[in-house]
């Protein structure tokens, strides 16, 4: 049985109140509003495909797989909500129709399910999660829109890349050292104005320090990325380099048919565990250089490596509490 319009709305409303951008969230919601839209219709019409779903949701692409996965781990608070929303005994499930030959694709749609066999349901979905935290698999997604902050950054790579010895590559690299001549250059002054004039240390002194350590932290904020992309072939890029809403984006240096680059990249995974969006950081506190994949809803537990070669990962185990 589909699910009615009351049902819908609560779980509409469970939904927004763990309002999250990951993709299989964005998913379910695009199916509530959709099954919503067409609630008083016959059932073969709340039913939707993958591609409708994608659409609806705003998302480049999807696998099922991972909504399921996604669901299942919430499902129980789900329920949980949907009792306080006066909807006791409602058991709210994602059927998926399988399709079949001649050009019949899959389809999901949202139903009511009968306690018992809900609970069957789902002994069996937990005994296919047991094998589900396999290995993650990272794709790079969206690079066209992301977007940097201040129009020089913009501008520098507009085109997604910077080659290598180009004369972009060449007013960036620009850009970095003359703040560090300028840093040096006031260094110098002050110790050989101190040292010449022999005099003891007085608070404008100590005010002139504290400047060149400001405009030194800036100076590494900017010149860090490009730094560690080339030593450590991919970095995250610190959050001063993106527009507010931006996701987590990344720094890497490539070898290309044409030369070597500095590309913007955003490498994205589906987490294995729980079926959230998967994204890119530094491995800050434990392993700082390192880039490993968070998942946005369990970014202390649900911790994966990152493979730049074959863009793999494995689940990083929390063998010490508090460090991932
Ligand atoms: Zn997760």
């Amino acid at each position: 049985m589909f699910a009615g319009e009351n049902e819908l709305l609560a779980i509409r409303k469970w939904l927004e109140h763990g309002h999250s951008m990951s993709t299989s969230w964005l998913v379910v919601r695009a199916l509530v509003d959709e099954s919503l839209k067409k609630v008083s219709r016959s059932g073969d019409l709340r039913r939707f495909t993958d591609a409708e779903l994608r659409d609806a949701a705003g998302v480049d692409e999807f696998e099922w797989r991972n909504v399921r996965t996604w669901w299942m781990k919430r499902r129980d608070d789900a329920r949980t909500f949907l009792r306080s929303e006066n909807q006791d005994g409602v058991l709210l499930d994602m059927e998926r129709f399988p399709g079949g030959g001649r050009g019949i694709t899959a389809s999901t749609g949202i139903v009511v399910r009968k306690l018992e066999g809900a609970l069957a349901d789902q002994r069996e979905d937990e005994e296919e999660d047991a094998g589900a935290s396999g290995p993650v698999r990272y794709a790079p997604r969206n690079a066209d829109s992301i977007r940097l902050s201040g129009p020089w950054r913009r501008w520098l790579f507009s085109a997604g890349e910077i080659e290598v010895g180009s004369t972009r590559h060449a007013l960036l690299r620009w850009r970095v050292m003359t703040p560090a001549i300028f840093i040096l250059l006031l260094s110098v002054v002050f110790f050989v104005d101190l040292v010449l004039r022999n005099r003891p240390i007085e608070t404008q002194d100590l005010a002139y320090l504290l400047g060149i350590v400001v405009i030194g932290k800036f100076w590494w904020q900017e010149w860090r990325p490009i730094y560690h992309a080339r030593l450590d072939r991919i970095t995250a890029l610190p959050e001063e380099w993106l527009t507010d809403d931006e996701l987590p984006t990344q720094l890497e240096r490539k070898r290309t048919r044409s030369g070597e680059v500095l590309r913007l990249v955003r490498y994205q995974a589906a987490c294995p565990i729980c079926g959230a969006d998967v994204h890119l950081g530094e491995g800050v506190p434990s392993d700082p250089r390192r880039v490993l994949g968070r998942c946005i809803d369990a970014p202390r537990e649900h911790v994966f490596t990152f493979d730049p070669v074959s863009h793999d990962g494995r689940h990083v185990r929390n063998e010490r509490p508090g460090v991932s």
